[in-house]
C-alpha cells in the first residue's frame, strides 16, 4: 500500500477518534460517538494490516481470531453491574501489551540507530514498558477491588511513602544501566528488573487507595493506558498509535480531574498515588444510634402521588437490581399527574463514570429531568420526597458532618435537607467505602428494605391502583 494512502487513513483515523471523543461527551450523541470510534480503529487495523505489516499474517490473524472471539464472548456475557471490572481488565491488557512489545521491540535490536536515536528509541522503550507495567498490575488489582475479590479497604504498609520513593529511585538508576548496558548490545538485565519493580508499583499503588477513591484509580489508570499506548507508538515509530495513545491518556487525565474534583481530592496526589487513606474510621452499622423508620411501599406511593417535586438519587443498588425502566415507569406516571420529577446524579454513582447516565439512558428517561449534582444540590429544600435508589456513599452526610471518615471533604447530595427521604436498600450494610450513614436515622428519613426493582414494582402498582 502506497504510504500516502497510509497516511490519509491514519488522518482519517485520527479525525474520527476526536469525533468519536467530542460525542461520547453527551448521552444523546454518545451512539454516533461509538460509531466513529469503531469506524476509526476498522480503518486504523486495515491501514496497518494491509500497509504496514510485511509477514507473519498466520500469527497475526490467529492471534487476532483468538482475541476477538473471547473479546466477543466477554461483550456478549457481560452484566451492566460488571462493567467497570471489564474496563478495568481491558486497561491491564493494554498495559500488558506494552510490555510485550517493548521487549519485544528491545530484543529485537534495530541495528539501523545509533548514538543520540539510538538512546531517545531505548528511553522509549523503557517508558513504554515502565508505564504499562504499572497499568498492568494497577489495573489486576483494580479489577480485584471492583469485582470484590479483594478488600476495598486501603492497604497501608509502614513508610509506604519512603517505598515509593524507594521504587521510584531505583527505576531512575536502572534506566542509566539499561542505557549504558543498551549502547554495548545488552541491557535486558536492568530492563527486567525494573519492569518488576513496576509491577510491585502498581500494586502497591491501587492497595493503597480506600474504596471510595476508586473512581480516581479507574479513570487514573484508563489515562495510564492511553500514555502506555503513546510511548509503543514513539517505540515502534507509529503516528497513528501515537496520537490514539495521547488521546486516551489525556481524556482520561481530564477524567480523573473530574473526578478528583467530584470526590474534593487532591490530582497531584493522586498521580503519585497513594491517595484515599486517611485514618478515618470505618464503622460497623451496629455502631450507630438512633431510629430507623421502615416503609411500606403503599406508603411510598401516597407520599409520592401527594408530592408536588420529587427527586429520585440513583446508585449503585438500581444498576444491581436493574430497577431503572421500573423508575422511568414511576416517572412517567407522577409526570401524568402533575409532579414535576427530576434526577440528581453524582458524579461518582455506581462503578465506573457516567454509570447511572447509561441506566438512565436506557431507559428512556428524557435527558432534561436528568442534572448533575451541581445543578441541583441546592434545590433539596423545595423537594417534598427524594427517592435515594440503591445509593448510599453518594447521600452520605457524614461527609460533612464527620472530620475524619474516610469520605470527609467528599461532595454529597443532600438528600436530607428536603421534607422526607425515602432510601430503598435491602439492609443497613454500608456502601462500597465501608462508611456507616447517618442519613438512615435521621427524622425525616424511611427505609423501603428489599430489591430496588421489587419495591419500585410495588411502588407501580400501588400508584396505578
Ligand atoms: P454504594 O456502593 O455506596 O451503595 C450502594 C447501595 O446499594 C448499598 O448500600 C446496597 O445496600 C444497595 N444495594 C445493592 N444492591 C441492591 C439491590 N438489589 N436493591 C436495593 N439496594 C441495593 O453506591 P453509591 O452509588 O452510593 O456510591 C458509589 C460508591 O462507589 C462510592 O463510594 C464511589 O466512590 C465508589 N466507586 C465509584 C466508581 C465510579 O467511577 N462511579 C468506581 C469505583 C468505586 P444493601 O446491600 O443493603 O442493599
Amino acid at each position: 500500500m502506497p504510504t500516502g494512502v497510509i497516511t490519509v487513513a491514519y488522518i482519517g483515523a485520527t479525525i474520527l477518534f476526536i469525533l468519536a471523543l467530542g460525542g461520547l461527551s453527551h448521552p444523546e450523541t454518545s451512539r454516533r460517538g461509538n460509531l466513529y470510534g469503531m469506524t476509526g480503529m476498522m480503518i486504523a487495523l486495515l491501514a496497518t494490516i494491509l500497509g504496514i505489516v510485511s509477514d507473519n499474517y498466520g500469527i497475526l490473524f490467529g492471534g487476532m481470531a483468538i482475541g476477538g472471539a473471547i473479546g466477543l464472548q466477554l461483550a456478549r456475557k457481560v452484566q451492566m453491574t460488571q462493567m467497570p471490572e471489564l474496563v478495568a481488565i481491558l486497561h491491564s491488557l493494554v498495559g500488558l501489551a506494552a510490555v510485550l512489545v517493548g521487549f519485544a521491540n528491545f530484543m529485537g535490536h534495530d541495528t539501523s540507530l545509533t548514538g543520540m536515536d539510538k538512546t531517545i528509541h531505548d528511553i522509549e522503550t523503557y517508558l513504554g514498558i515502565l508505564i504499562g507495567a504499572i497499568t498492568f498490575s494497577g489495573s489486576v488489582i483494580a479489577f480485584g477491588k471492583l469485582s470484590a475479590k479483594i478488600s476495598s479497604k486501603p492497604m497501608l504498609i509502614p513508610g509506604r511513602h519512603w517505598f515509593n520513593l524507594g521504587l521510584l529511585i531505583a527505576a531512575i538508576w536502572l534506566c542509566k544501566m539499561f542505557l549504558d548496558q543498551s549502547a554495548a548490545g545488552s541491557g535486558i538485565v536492568p530492563l527486567t528488573i525494573m519492569t518488576a519493580i513496576a509491577l510491585i508499583f502498581g500494586i502497591h499503588m491501587v492497595m493503597a487507595i480506600g474504596g471510595a477513591d476508586m473512581p480516581v484509580v479507574v479513570s487514573m489508570l484508563n489515562s495510564y493506558s492511553g500514555w502506555a499506548a503513546a510511548a509503543t507508538g514513539f517505540m515502534l515509530n507509529n503516528d497513528l498509535l501515537i496520537v490514539t495513545g495521547a488521546l486516551v491518556g489525556s481524556s482520561g487525565a481530564i477524567l480523573s480531574y473530574i473526578m478528583c474534583r467530584a470526590m474534593n481530592r487532591k490530582f497531584l496526589a493522586v498521580i503519585a498515588g497513594g491517595f484515599g487513606t486517611s485514618g478515618g474510621t470505618v464503622t460497623a452499622s451496629s455502631d450507630q444510634q438512633g431510629e430507623v423508620v421502615p416503609v411500606n411501599a403503599e406508603e411510598v406511593a401516597h407520599l409520592l402521588a401527594d408530592a408536588s417535586e420529587v427527586m429520585f438519587v440513583p446508585g449503585y443498588g438500581m444498576a444491581v437490581a436493574q430497577a431503572q425502566h421500573t423508575v422511568y415507569e414511576i416517572t412517567r406516571t407522577l409526570r401524568d399527574k402533575g409532579v414535576n420529577v427530576r434526577f440528581g446524579i453524582h458524579p461518582v454513582a455506581g462503578r465506573m463514570p457516567g454509570h447511572m447516565n447509561v441506566l438512565l439512558a436506557e431507559a428512556k428517561v428524557p435527558y432534561d429531568i436528568v442534572f448533575e449534582m451541581d445543578e441541583i444540590n441546592e434545590d433539596f429544600p423545595d423537594i417534598d420526597v427524594s427517592v435515594v435508589i440503591g445509593a448510599n456513599d453518594i447521600v452520605n452526610p457524614s461527609a460533612q458532618e464527620v472530620p475524619d471518615s474516610p469520605i470527609a471533604g467528599m461532595p454529597v447530595l443532600e438528600v436530607w435537607k428536603g421534607k422526607t427521604t425515602i432510601v430503598l436498600k435491602r439492609s443497613m450494610a454500608t456502601g462500597y467505602a465501608g462508611v456507616d450513614n447517618p442519613l438512615f436515622y435521621k427524622e425525616n428519613t424511611r427505609m423501603l428494605f428489599g430489591d430496588a426493582k421489587q419495591s419500585m414494582e410495588a411502588v407501580l402498582q400501588y400508584l396505578h391502583s
